[in-house]
């Protein structure tokens, strides 16, 4: 990949939370990361005493913590003190109803408050919190709530009466269904017994190995994986929110991830609350001139998106831009899914600063590599490890199968990083054995290819699933997609490889293209010329074919293994997070 960088100026290094990337990374340990919460008595924590009760108790009760912009745009403010008090309500309320320490809590919700809430009086009373994203239809719903073995569902009336009463017979641990609107049948209407309940609650001391979160992967590269954190989690967050998203007291900050999937609840509600921001929660699915709106209009400071919302605002061109203040944005974060250069040039030349892509999982619960306010940007790159993150790049020796780190620069291989941060998931549900292979001497696992630059930094190369073996190279998908990218006409590209007889695999793109431009026999061989001119005939795809849209799970990424299996006329698999798509 051809190298450029983005240099930061000396005055951005020093107002950020980090100045000397190199210095703290030396320095930093997980003892300092837990110095930095409150901690409850006798070794005690809860995630929500940090997300919230902690800053009421030191004076900041009146500090906006959540603006809910709902879809007709009305703006509803939620102090640090609210949230306290709505969370103890509804802590109140599940102990009213027999809930106590250990159960699980599901929310079927979309952006709304009482999403938020529930999250934290689930905390509060030291049950496990388990958010499900409001367009699953009824069978994704019932996988997910029958493998947590649900014991009690936030939701509205009509997503109960549309997806979740029929399930019922088949949900014997669901004792109870919480419903925040009109009534329905067999079901507990939230809103009169949250306002008989008391507003004060004492937040349960759990030990920090306790379980608090229940999330489910995005189903990419197969069925969703039910994965399991404890309350120790909450030093990471914190720590990770304030190193790689320079989040600090004060700040207005926009996450776009619906609590749905681990960012929505890690970044869209944990790390914000636990370094005092004010958290802006958009109601509304994702339009352009809307979002420009909330940017401009709340005076965002952070922003952190993902790479398909990015590459939809590229689409929409710089007119979409104009007349627009951007001012008050201080730092812009992109996870999720590889983030093409393009898109980070496009970020610096248009807000007058880079993306800043960062690297996580579902099972890594927070931030692991990033790109920092204070460090240098590579476009292509996800960035550096976060202090007290030590990343590898392994591969299995082909004789003995030990385990060998790399540690030549620019060398390929799988991700690993160094068992042991706080927010490291404690388990596959009911997948042991799964688990269990994720670690491999005192290493795990990420099941991404990447490699390492002389410089530290990382470079994703695609899913171990997705890497395309050619004519004797091994290709990852990222790097053909983002030289496509760099096309004009080109808004959005999946590569596979499919088997050919005399190659092996044959590296094959499918693009959807912008506005203004017509698939056409000119373009695709002015495509593939395109690639070959960048890449070399032996990476460049030997096919192009047109598409709409692209497969995506409802988390936006894109699902190369359905383009595969629709290409082949292979079984689709799991499609349960598949956004609608047509293609
Ligand atoms: P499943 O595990 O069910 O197949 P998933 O891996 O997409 O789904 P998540 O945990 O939501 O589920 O996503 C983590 C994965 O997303 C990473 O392993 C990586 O492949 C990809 N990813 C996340 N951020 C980045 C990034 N900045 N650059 C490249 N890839 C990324
Ligand atoms: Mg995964």
């Amino acid at each position: 990949m051809e190298e450029t960088r983005i240099t930061k100026s000396d005055g951005v290094r020093i107002v950020s939370n980090m100045t000397d990337y190199d210095a703290l990374s030396a320095a930093f340990s997980w003892q300092q990361g837990r110095a930095l919460i409150d901690g409850l008595p006798g070794g005690k924590m809860n995630i929500a005493h940090e997300a919230v009760d902690r800053h009421v108790s030191a004076g900041y009760a009146d500090q906006l913590a959540l603006r809910w912009i709902t879809k007709s745009g009305q703006r509803h403010d939620f102090t640090y003190g609210d949230l306290q008090r709505e969370a103890n309500r509804f802590a109140n309320v599940l102990r009213a109803q027999g809930f106590q320490k250990g159960d699980r809590v599901y929310a079927l919700l979309g952006r709304v408050p009482q999403l938020y809430i529930a999250a934290l009086g689930t905390l509060k009373a030291g049950c496990t919190f388990c958010p499900l994203f409001s367009a699953f239809g009824p069978e994704p719903i019932r996988a997910r709530m029958e493998i947590g073995g649900a014991n009690a569902l936030v939701t509205s009336a009509r997503l109960y009466k549309r997806k979740v009463k029929g399930l019922r017979p088949d949900l014997p641990d669901l004792r109870q269904v919480f419903v925040i609107d009109d009534a329905a049948e067999n079901t507990l209407p939230l809103a009169d017994l949250m306002r008989v309940a008391p507003d004060h609650f004492k937040t349960e001391p759990m030990d920090p190995e306790e379980t608090a979160l229940l999330h489910f992967t995005s189903g990419t590269t197969g069925k969703p994986k039910g994965v399991v954190h404890v309350h120790d989690a909450v030093v990471a967050h914190n720590w990770t929110g304030h190193i790689a998203l320079d989040l600090r007291a004060g700040d207005i900050y926009w996450c776009t991830a619906d609590p749905g999937w681990v960012t929505g609840t890690s970044y869209g509600i944990v790390a914000p609350l636990t370094n005092r921001t004010s958290m802006i929660v958009d109601e509304a699915e994702f339009d352009v001139t809307r979002w420009y709106d909330i940017l401009q209009n709340e005076r965002v400071t952070v922003w952190y998106t993902a790479p398909t919302a990015i590459r939809m605002l590229m689409k929409a061109g710089t007119e979409a831009m104009q007349g627009y203040d951007f001012s008050a944005l201080r730092f812009m974060a992109s996870v999720g899914e590889p983030l093409n250069p393009e898109a980070v040039i496009w970020g610096n030349a248009s807000f007058g600063q880079p993306f800043h892509d960062n690297w996580w999982q579902t099972e890594t619960g927070g931030i692991m590599i990033a790109n920092y306010a204070a460090a240098d940007v590579k476009p292509g790159s996800m960035g550096q490890p976060l202090p007290g993150i030590t990343a590898g790049i392994v591969e299995m020796d082909g004789d003995s199968g030990a385990l060998r780190e790399v540690t030549e620069p620019g060398a390929m291989g799988e991700l690993a990083l160094r068992a042991g941060w706080p927010s490291m998931m404690r388990g596959y549900l009911h997948e042991q054995a799964r688990y269990d292979k994720c670690f491999r001497d005192g290493w795990y696992l990420t099941g991404d290819l990447a490699m390492r630059d002389a410089d530290g930094y990382f470079w994703f190369v695609g899913r171990a699933d997705d890497l395309i073996k050619s004519a004797g190279h091994l290709i990852g998908p990222f790097e053909v997609e983002s030289a496509l990218m760099e096309h004009p006409a080109v808004a959005e590209v999946g590569v596979i490889g499919i088997p050919d007889e005399t190659a092996g695999e044959l590296v094959k793109a499918y693009v959807a293209l912008k506005p203004g431009y017509e698939p056409s026999e000119d373009l695709r061989l002015d495509l593939l010329g395109h690639a070959r001119k960048h890449l070399g005939p032996a990476v460049a795809p030997k096919d192009i074919a047109f598409r709409q849209n692209l497969p995506k799970t409802r988390s936006g990424k894109i699902m190369r293994r359905l383009l595969k299996a629709r290409e082949l006329g292979l079984p689709e698999g799991d499609i349960s997070t598949l956004e609608s798509d047509e293609s």
